[in-house]
């Protein structure tokens, strides 16, 4: 995630980076925790074992719970072996819409893709010209493959079909590390590359997440609904997850164009919500997207979670004020 990121904060927000297509978000990664409660208490969950049916699951309550029930301050994670080969490779589509069925098409054909990136055409004007690079400026796809030698040629070759079914041009593939790099780096560097397209501006960032089935709709939709605004609104998406975020440019100095983002991002909430998914995919609730907490819930759900605060921090001392109030 986030350059910066702590393996605390990533825990508190149930985060994940561009390869949980493969091996999970912190959900998945996270085994055990320590936790400093309210009230001083010390507690640990989970256990080093694989699996367990030894009551109410503690890690996955703390894990996503932004601070508001705990201090974490010890935790253990999964780990991986590095893979024994692995290959990356970029393509691009007339449209955002070929993109997205190709990532679709390969999720549900099983094939076990380490990471799939989309960049919109705005994205890669972006990187282009931050990084240096001379990628055609329409939407592409970043992909990487893990496995054995030949594990990973039979991924490749099966996603270049489904590809090349999908209209994709300009395949190329890169197995020496420093081209995989290359590529990657320029996709790390997105972010700050595309707050480059307006200098001076920043970035309202969108964060929603909708099942794999529905995303084509949804970035479709989202794009129409982008056409039509004056802010200048790439996008990027972990589109093996589902999730997509579009980074609104705003001059700060304009209250009216951060008005502009909010109204953009309130319809691309509703809209995700709509096709059954999430406000946030990766980010966390915080205080911005508090206000669609009971529509993605229910009422009851979020009593629920009201009940579990209230009684593991009834002086609400931790992070007051987020992800839902305090009060009903
Ligand atoms: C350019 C950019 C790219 C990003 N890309 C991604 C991405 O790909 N995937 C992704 O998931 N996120 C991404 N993010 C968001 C951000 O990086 C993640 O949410 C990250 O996990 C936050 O970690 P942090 O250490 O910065 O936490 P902070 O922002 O400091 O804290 C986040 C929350 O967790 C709480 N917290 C922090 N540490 C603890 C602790 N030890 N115990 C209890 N609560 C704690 C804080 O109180 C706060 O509520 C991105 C952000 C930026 C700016």
């Amino acid at each position: 995630p986030g350059a910066d990121a702590s393996i605390g904060g990533m825990s508190a927000t149930r985060a994940s980076g561009t390869n949980a297509v493969r091996y999970g978000t912190m959900r998945e990664n996270v085994l055990g925790l320590t936790v400093v409660l309210a009230d001083g208490r010390v507690i640990k969950t989970g256990t080093r074992a694989r699996k367990s049916s030894a009551g109410y699951d503690l890690t996955r309550l703390f894990v996503g719970s932004e601070g508001t029930l705990g201090v974490i301050v010890e935790i253990t994670v999964r780990l991986y072996p590095q893979p024994e080969a692995v290959s990356a490779a970029v393509c691009a589509f007339p449209s955002m819409g070929d993109a997205v069925r190709a990532t679709i098409e390969t999720i549900q054909m099983g094939v076990p893709v380490a990471r799939v990136e989309f960049l919109d055409s705005l994205a890669v004007r972006a990187i282009n010209r931050h990084s240096n690079l001379t990628f055609r400026e329409s939407p592409m796809l970043f992909f990487e493959f893990h496995g054995t030698e030949s594990s990973v040629k039979e991924q490749a070759e099966t996603v270049q079909e489904i590809v090349a079914q999908n209209n994709g041009t300009d395949f190329e593939w890169a197995t020496r590390p420093e081209d995989r790099s290359r590529l990657w780096n320029a996709r790390h560097n997105a972010y700050f590359a595309m707050l480059q397209l307006k200098p001076g501006s920043r970035a309202v960032t969108t964060d929603v997440c909708v099942p794999i089935s529905r995303l084509a709709e949804c970035v479709i939709e989202t794009e129409q609904d982008l056409n039509a605004s004056t802010l200048p609104c790439p996008i990027v998406g972990h589109v093996g997850d589902g999730n997509f975020h579009v980074a609104m440019l705003l001059d700060p100095a304009k209250p009216e164009e951060f008005e502009e983002a909010e109204r953009i991002n309130h319809r691309i909430v509703q809209r995700a919500l709509r096709m059954g998914g999430t406000c946030t995919g990766e980010h966390g609730v915080g205080l911005h997207k508090m206000g669609f907490m009971i529509e993605e819930h229910g009422e009851d759900a979020i009593s629920v979670m009201r009940s579990i605060k209230h009684a593991l921090d009834p002086k609400n001392l931790m992070n007051p004020g987020k992800i839902f109030s305090y009060d009903a």
